[in-house]
């Protein structure tokens, strides 16, 4: 079982990391509310863990374009 980090926006795999290699804590997740949990963090069937964050690639479209963001809302 992993975390996988994934792209909201694109949907590209940026990250797998193994469950037992790290905490949430480490991961930073205790410090997120529990609405962004559940917008950032699902847990599949299987017992992975998926994290919704945005790569790199998406990021700096954003940055030069910030009228896209609402392109990647999870809540849309
Ligand atoms: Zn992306």
């Amino acid at each position: 079982m992993s975390y996988r980090y994934v792209c909201r926006c694109c949907g590209m795999k940026i990250a797998e990391i193994d469950h037992a290699m790290v905490t949430e804590g480490r991961l930073g997740f205790d410090s997120l509310t529990p609405e962004e949990r559940q917008s950032i963090i699902s847990r599949e069937r299987g017992g992975d863990t998926v994290v919704r964050v945005l790569c790199d690639y998406c990021k700096d479209a954003f940055d030069q374009h910030p009228e896209l963001t609402l392109v990647g809302n999870p809540l849309q």
